[in-house]
């Protein structure tokens, strides 16, 4: 009996250590070979990024010194660690409010295979905001998109998800983007998903992207002659017959002016990759290694800024001296927190950032999509709102600011800006049902 017991004891060990083994093994394999992680750079890449002005020789750095959070703050003594518990609690069991409570009510996007001639296509000057950091627009006959994302923000089936909407937006539903804008490679604005789909439903002419994106992008099957990396204050000036034609122009231009800027023709586009505040990264380790930034698009008719992500920094200001004012603003505004202030900003130094562009009109961005902080979902347009009402007491006329607010997949232009309040609607159904649950009780 005894022997008995001795001999399933022994399989069991061996089993159990069988398992653990195979399990590691799995989780080793899939952080090695997961398409998620993406790739490595080559050679001319890595050249490249050893020659910028902002590689310290191990990782790109940012203009002003900058914490992903407090966490990475030396003097460990400012951080409360039972505050990081509760910032993980609130992850795992989200607040009420946290989320919405019902499927957001979206627009419905059907651009797909639409005649850029038709009465339904994309027009010139005519934007739509998808949903956190991806924007749809047309400038110049050709269709933009910055940081497509169309699935969870995560590399696992945990966390990262999109919130419920009544029209989700899907790659199937673009038109041919002849111009893919990327910030930076985390995961919320690089989706290997998406790219894949762009790739196999061939709706993409080519991606311009940070200095050292150009490997995930290849990873994912974009061919290396559609990608172009960029580093900070280089751009290019895109024709009318060579969409994809690359003109280098200005070298690095870190608290310069630019006085080459040349003025544009018609048909010309400028793209511009921007200093930002932030950093990079989709493995455990190796962040910073790639490089994060913002965009300025424009043309002698247009002038376009979208920030990517970052924290509040004087870079805005350069910017707004450099390529301002702008027509408009996509601006960062959602994810924050006080602990990574450094690399996001609060809705208040939105504002002021969108002050600092010059910009003619913000549209907040970041929001609306993912559960990526631990305020309200709501809080960041609320906040932003307040901000660029007081900051328009501030400055003259000329220099307020309207507030673009559409609701996710909504067309609209210059001309015809959207500003209702559509998330307060999920408000009225939030408060309606808690009130029929009361009087059912
Ligand atoms: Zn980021």
């Amino acid at each position: 009996m005894i022997y008995t017991i001795l001999t399933m004891v022994k399989w069991l060990s061996i089993l159990l250590v069988a398992l653990v083994l195979i399990i590691a093994t799995g989780i080793l394999l899939f952080l090695k070979f997961a398409p998620a992680f993406g790739g490595r750079p080559d050679a001319e890449t890595l050249a490249r990024i050893k020659a910028s002005k902002h590689f310290n020789g191990k990782t790109f750095i940012n203009i002003v010194p900058t914490h992903a959070s407090t966490i990475e703050i030396e003097n460990m003594a400012a951080t409360d660690s039972s505050e990081d518990g509760h910032i993980l609690w609130q992850f795992l069991f989200p607040p009420k409010g946290k989320n919405p409570s019902q499927p957001l009510v979206s627009h419905q996007l059907a651009l797909a295979d639409s005649d850029p001639h038709s009465s339904s296509a994309l027009k010139e000057g005519e934007f739509i905001w998808l949903g956190h950091s991806t924007v749809l627009f047309r400038a110049e006959g050709k269709t933009l998109i910055t940081d497509p994302v169309f699935h969870r923000a995560s590399p696992v089936p945990l966390g990262g998800k999109p919130f419920a909407m009544t029209d989700s937006p899907r790659v199937a539903d673009l038109p041919f983007i002849d111009v893919v804008l990327i910030s930076h490679d985390h995961y919320d604005h690089l989706d290997h998903r998406a790219i894949k789909q762009l790739v196999q439903q061939n709706k993409a002419g080519h991606f311009y992207v940070p200095l050292g994106v150009k490997a995930h992008l290849i990873r994912w099957g974009v061919s290396a002659d559609k990608i172009t990396e960029f580093d900070w204050y280089e751009e290019i000036i895109l024709s009318e017959n060579t969409p994809t034609k690359l003109t280098p122009s200005n070298p690095a231009l870190v608290g310069k002016s630019a006085q080459n800027k040349r003025q544009l023709t018609t048909h010309e586009l400028r793209l511009v990759f921007t200093p930002t505040r932030h950093f990079s990264g989709r493995r455990i380790k190796g962040h910073r290694t790639t490089l994060w930034g913002s965009w300025v698009a424009q043309s002698n008719k247009l002038s376009v800024y979208f920030s990517g992500d970052g924290g509040y920094s004087a870079e805005f200001a350069n910017i707004g001296k450099h390529y301002g004012p702008f027509d408009i603003a996509f601006v960062e505004d959602g994810a924050y927190n006080e602990r990574w202030r450094d690399v996001h900003m609060l809705p208040e130094e939105s504002a002021q950032a969108g002050f600092d562009l010059g910009a003619k009109v913000v549209l907040p961005i970041h929001w609306g999509k993912f559960d990526l902080s631990t305020h309200h979902w709501r809080e960041p347009v609320l906040r932003l709102k307040q901000a660029v009402a007081d900051g328009n007491t501030k400055v003259s006329p000329e220099r307020q600011i309207k507030l673009a607010t559409p609701r996710i997949g909504e067309r609209f232009n210059l001309d015809n800006l959207p500003n209702g309040a559509w998330w307060e609607t999920e408000k009225q159904i939030q408060m309606a049902n808690t009130k029929l649950a009361k009087s059912s009780a």
